[in-house]
């Protein structure tokens, strides 16, 4: 008999839809495990519709896992409802966790490299403020579409704020820096009054 996938994360991506869907078609049974208590503002309307609907997809809502269990493989995990508190065990042998990332941008603390509070990278007119450069900056003109609080320096993809996260607008973005840095060179340094 086959056993049921669990999938677990954070449900705030289209991918981790996907990844459901995907398992359901060749699964006897998904279990998708949601640490939220609904899919409100995390998943499309149209997207959630598709997960409920699925006969053999069951999703849990405020649940998380909290134990593993197995010898070889993995033969069942344990489950918290977060609103009880309450345990149980059940049998599993596929867990897909969907954990999402984090920019690993640790290093611009040491630069003048402006981040959000989630790390990414800030560019172009985000980093205006009511109109204006921030202090660090220190030319006459505002910063270029994909440039960081450091002239000259771009920032493209994942890591930038406000970056469609797929791989086709990174690959452009990192096109589109390498005019901009040609741009960079050629241009008169004009410093801020
Ligand atoms: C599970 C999953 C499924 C996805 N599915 C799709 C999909 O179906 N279609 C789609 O278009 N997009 C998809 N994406 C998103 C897509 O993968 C990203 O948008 C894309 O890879 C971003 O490219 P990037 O070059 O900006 O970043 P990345 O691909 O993350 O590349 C960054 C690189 O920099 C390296 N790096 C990090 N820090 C340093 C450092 N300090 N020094 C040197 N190197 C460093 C990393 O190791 C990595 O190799 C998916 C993402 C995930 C996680």
């Amino acid at each position: 008999m086959q056993r049921p996938n669990r999938l677990c994360g954070r449900w705030r991506k289209f991918g981790w839809a996907q990844a459901v869907m995907h398992f359901a078609k060749s699964a006897s049974k998904v279990v998708m495990l949601v640490r939220a208590g609904n899919f409100a503002g995390t998943m499309s309307k149209y997207l959630s519709e598709r997960i409920l609907s699925q006969p053999n997809v069951q999703v849990r809502f405020n649940t998380a896992v909290s134990g593993l269990d197995g010898d070889d493989h993995l033969r069942a995990i344990t489950l918290q409802n977060l609103s009880t508190g309450k345990e149980e065990t059940a049998a599993a042998t596929r867990l897909f966790v969907c954990i999402g990332g984090s920019p690993n941008t640790e290093w611009a603390k040491d630069t003048a490299i402006i981040r959000n509070e989630a790390g990414y990278l800030i560019t172009g007119a985000d980093l205006l403020i009511n109109g204006k450069t921030p202090a660090c900056w220190p030319l006459q003109r505002n910063p270029m579409e994909l440039e960081t609080s450091v002239p000259g320096s771009f920032a493209a993809g994942d890591v930038r704020m406000g970056s469609t996260k797929r791989a086709a607008a990174a690959v452009g973005e990192g096109a589109n820096c390498i005019t901009y840095v040609h741009r960079y060179m050629r241009e008169p340094k004009i410093a801020k009054v």
